[in-house]
This record gives structure tokens, sequence and C-alpha cells, in this order.
């Protein structure tokens, strides 16, 4: 069976970085980078990445995937199309099982990321209005022309969901933040924030039924929980604020986990509690999720799987 120094699980901005720096050092990586899971990274699911440092004039998600990948080749990085079904980490070397090759790796980077939660609602989805004013991440898209001084709509009722509205008031005419319970699960803190803000209105009781548009979204059709009653409101943007699941069900509880399910690590590094394991990107970050922040705990996880190796006499 074949051996690596290095297996990175995972293909967004972590897992290309973390293969740039180790093949750089010559720790000659195999990346699985996944299959049904969608190789790229959720940036493959948007339009235009604007707040990537050094594209000045935008660059779209899968065209900035496709640079770090060519560059992660391009130093000797093995890439394998393939999702990890399985690993055994009481072993070592460690043993890792995709669908249908197994390798064993001395030290394992886990960037498999996280998958934003989207409703599952008529007009959302990909080929309909995801992405022409249908998004999940407020702070990525929230900037772009499309939604300024529109009247803009946030699904969601927790901390994230009133972080997002408010981020939005910056941009659109009005932030409308619906909700389907009477109340906010939020903090009180954050929920006084959003009940004070001038330009957030809270629609309580209500879920997405429809969103409707031509080129882009124009509308969004509500419906009250309890009476069924509908509404058809003008809308320039809808946000899903509902969360994110960290991509982690292979691990199957071999890694010590946070209770939201993403990897805990020692702070200000990428170490797990296994010793050789590492975690970098939003699997182990619930707090920025940036493509930035993903690449540069991408090379802090590939630094410190060199020196653990060294340190063990892999490398
Ligand atoms: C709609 C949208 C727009 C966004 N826009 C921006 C933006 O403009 N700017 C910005 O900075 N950030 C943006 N983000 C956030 C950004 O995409 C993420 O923070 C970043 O992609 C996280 O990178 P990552 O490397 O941790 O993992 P991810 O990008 O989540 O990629 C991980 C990948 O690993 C692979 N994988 C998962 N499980 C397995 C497995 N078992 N085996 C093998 N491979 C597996 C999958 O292919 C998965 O997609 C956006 C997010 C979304 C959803």
């Amino acid at each position: 069976m074949e051996r690596r120094k290095l297996v990175i699980i995972g293909s967004g901005p972590a897992a290309y970085t973390a293969a740039i720096y180790a093949a750089r050092a010559n720790l000659h990586p195999l990346v699985y980078e996944g299959f049904f899971s969608g190789p790229g990274g959720q940036l493959m699911t948007t339009t235009e990445v604007e707040n990537y440092p050094g594209f000045p004039e935008g660059v779209t998600g899968p065209a900035l995937m496709d640079k770090f990948r060519k560059q992660a080749e391009k130093f000797g990085t093995t890439i394998i199309t393939e999702d990890v079904v399985d690993v055994k980490l009481d072993k070592r070397p460690f043993l890792i099982t995709g669908s249908p090759t197994t390798v064993q790796a001395d030290a394992i980077i886990i960037a498999t990321g996280a998958s934003a939660k989207r409703l599952d609602v008529p007009g959302t989805k990909d080929g309909e209005f995801w992405q022409k004013g249908v998004t999940a991440c407020a702070v990525c898209d929230g900037a772009a022309p499309l939604f300024r001084n529109k009247d803009l709509y946030v699904f969601g009722g927790g901390d994230t969901a009133v972080e997002e509205a408010i981020f939005l008031t910056k941009y659109g005419k009005k932030v409308f933040l619906v909700h389907r319970r009477d109340e906010l699960r939020a903090s009180k803190c954050m929920s006084d924030r959003a009940l004070s803000h001038p330009k957030i209105e809270l629609i309580w009781n209500h879920v997405l039924e429809k969103v409707e548009g031509d080129d882009v979204v124009k509308r969004v059709v509500l419906s009250e929980v309890k009476t069924g009653a509908q509404t058809t409101h003008e809308a320039g943007g809808v946000f899903f604020a509902i969360g994110h699941n960290p991509n982690t069900s292979f691990l199957k509880g071999q890694v010590a986990l946070h209770d939201n399910g993403y990897i805990k690590v020692k702070a200000g590094s990428s170490y797990t509690s296994v010793e050789g394991v590492f975690a970098a990107g939003d699997v182990q970050d619930h707090v920025y999720r940036q493509a930035v922040t993903a690449a540069g705990s991408g090379c802090m996880a590939a630094l410190d799987a060199e020196r653990w190796l060294s340190e063990k006499g892999h490398a």
C-alpha cells in the first residue's frame, strides 16, 4: 500500500494552500480533493469574489480555485478526485480510505470545510436565483452592486443572522430579518441591537415560500406559520443565515470536536486532539469563515505538519 508523509483531505483555499507549502517543503503531499463533496470547495458555488487580496478587478470563485489547484500541482502535489470515506487515526501510520483508493500517512491535514445550509425553496436553487440575488454569505456578497439600496431579506434567528442583517444595513435600503418563531435565538445583546436598529425590521412567525424575479431576484413570497397566509414583498436580495455543517462525518468521532461539530484545535495553531493530525479552514473555524482566513490557516497547518514530521524523524 502506498505510504505518504502527508495526506491533505479537502480542496478549498485551506487544502490547496497547505498543499502549496507542503509541496515546496518537499513533503510530496497527496490531496484527496473530493468527488461528490464538490471539489474546489464553497467558492465553486459563487460568482464574483471581490475581497480576496491580489485581485483588484475581482475574480470568479471557480477561476480563483483553479489557480489555487494549479499552483499546488506545479510544486508536485498529487491530487486524487475522491472523497475520503474513512480514516483510522489509532494506527501509525494513519490509514485513509478514499473510494476506492487507500493510503497510509505519517501526518494528515483535514481541510474539508463546511457547507452553508440553504433553504429548499422554489426559486433559490442553482439555475434559478442562487447567486442572482440569493446567497448564504452576507459578508462575502453584501457589498455587490446588486444589493445596493434594495430591500434585503435575511432568514434566520441566531447571532449570525443578526450580525448579517446589521452588516447589510450598510448597503440595503432596508433589511428585513425573517424568523419562523416569535423571538430570536440570538443572545440578548445581539437581539437588542437588531430590534433597535432603524434600518432593520423583524418579521416574526414567517417562512420563505418562494423567490421570484427576472434575471435577478425581485420578490419574495412569505407565509405566516400559523395561518399559512401568503404575502408578496419586493426584494433585491435573499440571504440565508441558518448555519453551516462542518464536513466531519468521515472522522467518526476520532478527533475532538466542539459541540457545534467543528474540529477543536489548540489555540493559535492547527494541532488537533490527535498527534500528527492537523486541521485548517472552515472545518475548524466557525467565526471568520472566509477564503483568506482559510488559506492562512492552511499555511499554518502545513508549517505545523512539517515541523512535527521533522521532530518525529519523518521529514
Ligand atoms: C455562496 C458563498 C460565497 C462566498 N463568497 C466568499 C467571498 O466572496 N470571499 C471569501 O473570502 N469567502 C467567501 N465565502 C466563504 C469561503 O468560500 C469559505 O470560507 C472557504 O471556501 C473555506 O475554505 P476551506 O478551504 O475551509 O473549505 P471549503 O471551501 O469548504 O472546501 C472544502 C472542500 O473539501 C472537500 N471535501 C469535503 N469532505 C471531503 C471528504 N470527505 N473527502 C475529500 N474531500 C472532501 C469538498 O470538495 C469541500 O467542498 C463564500 C461562501 C459561500 C457559501
